[in-house]
């Protein structure tokens, strides 16, 4: 889609305006300082350029003419949905990272390219990895317990965390991952029992295919993960109005990075999503995530208003988010804004990726930060990426205290929830169980 958007003015007939929010801001600061005094207009202008400036871009990287020939071929470009046309120069709104891109450019996220004046993703139909998994692997503790999830994912990602467990796709560009060379590999039921690196490199899964391929493998539901389905969104998008029309739920796992009106049209398809909150921290986000603490805030508060069902977990980093005091702010905001019954779920961070000199974090810290959550009002707070701790992953009854729901790594040992009840005193359990 195309939105409204004033265009840019080129400074020289032959030469397109180099556009950028600073060069923005700059023409507008000159004008308002008079009117309000220069100070406080600069100091406003530091805070909101800091905000609002877009993410960095990848000059001049789009694919040269063969591969894009090539991807082309296959069905893997798409025209992006949600962006400005601003003359020849395009600006991306799905996340908040707003790519502004020059012809040639290529985004933030790996994924997008601007070629001649219109954006392009270049991760459409061409999935770098897919499995089928428990749903307790997301993790979704409340949502279909012990079904299985057709999960996958493109490259690409919206955030550059530092200690990202899934760098090797999220870090890379689709033709880091894909190649089209050889014939057409398209994915169809009956599925075959194993692929081959190669089938996997060249393989299509477009939005009817991916469909018909979990219904084939009787899973209730089709996951959006391992990278960030933000990046890929618009073949998120279209798979999971098909999944909805054929009688599957749409699972999305996502840092919540995600502008509002991109979340409102995906999330009407959308029945649950584990949202990484990375901490409470605008700080902490920047230098961690390169991302911000709103917009993440926001999503969940937006989520709860489509009545998505929602997981939030928190990777507790030593000497980045293991801090109570943090945990205890962000654990009363989610009561006040999300409920008592909204699920937590605390990680245990192992060292990888740029943090590899850390340690993991102390179990005993973790349920330290559990006790918080649970004094602050929180129901259902679990403890994961921890073997041996007793009930770190078990489901209690608020009223009774019984154990409901007991899981073993990502098994279901046993389920006492019962029509959404507890099987005991029969107390309404939080979640989607049918
Ligand atoms: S989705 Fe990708 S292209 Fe769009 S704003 Fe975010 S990082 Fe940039």
């Amino acid at each position: 889609m195309e939105q409204n958007a004033k265009t840019t003015r080129r400074s020289h007939p032959r030469t397109p305006a180099r556009l950028t929010r600073r060069r923005a801001l700059e023409v507008g600061a000159l004008g308002c300082a008079g009117l309000f005094g220069a100070d406080s207009i600069f100091s406003f202008l530091r805070r909101w350029k800091q905000d609002a400036e877009p993410a960095d871009v990848f000059k001049g990287d789009a694919p040269s003419e063969a591969v894009w020939d090539l991807w082309r071929k296959r069905g893997w470009v798409r025209e992006a949905q949600h962006y400005l046309k601003l003359d020849r120069n395009v600006q991306c709104k799905i996340c908040p990272n707003n790519c502004l891109l020059e012809p040639g450019d290529r985004s933030h996220c790996r994924n997008k390219v601007n070629r001649g004046g219109t954006l392009y993703t270049l991760a459409y139909g061409n999935p770098c990895t897919f499995h089928v998994d428990p749903i307790e692997k997301k993790p979704l503790f409340h949502f279909l317990p012990g079904s299985r999830s057709f999960s996958l994912a493109t490259s690409g990602c919206v955030f550059r965390c530092l200690n990202c467990q899934n760098w090797e796709i999220s870090q890379k560009k689709p033709e880091e991952t894909k190649d089209p060379q050889g014939g057409e590999f398209r994915l169809r039921p009956p599925v075959p029992p194993a692929l081959t690196l190669g089938q996997i490199r060249r393989l299509s899964l477009f939005p009817e295919d991916l469909v018909a391929v979990a219904q084939d493998l009787d899973c209730p539901s089709i996951s959006y993960t391992y990278s960030e389905p933000t990046a890929y969104y618009e073949y998120a998008y279209d798979s999971c109005r098909l999944a909805r029309a054929g009688g599957l739920r749409n699972v999305l796992v996502s840092c919540g990075s995600i502008e509002e009106r991109p979340l409102r049209d995906l999330g009407q398809y959308v029945d649950a999503m584990h949202v990484d909150l990375k901490g409470f921290s605008d700080d902490i986000y920047r230098k961690l995530n390169s991302g911000r603490l709103d917009p993440i805030l926001r999503t969940l508060t937006t989520l709860k208003s489509l009545g998505v069902w929602v997981e939030v977990i928190n990777l507790v980093v030593p000497t980045y988010t293991d801090d109570l005091d943090m945990i205890r702010r962000m654990c009363g905001w989610l009561v006040a804004h999300l409920g008592v019954d909204q699920p937590l779920h605390f990680s245990r961070f192992h060292p990888q990726h740029k943090l590899t000199h850390l340690a993991p974090t102390p179990v005993d810290f973790l349920v330290r930060a559990r006790d918080t959550a649970r004094r602050e009002g929180l129901r259902y707070v679990y403890i994961g990426n921890v073997s041996g701790l007793a009930d770190a992953q078990t489901t209690f009854c608020p009223n009774c205290s019984r154990p409901l729901i007991q899981r073993d790594i990502f098994a279901v040992a046993a389920l006492d929830v019962v029509d959404g009840k507890c099987r005991f005193c029969n107390t309404p359990i939080a979640g989607v169980w049918a």
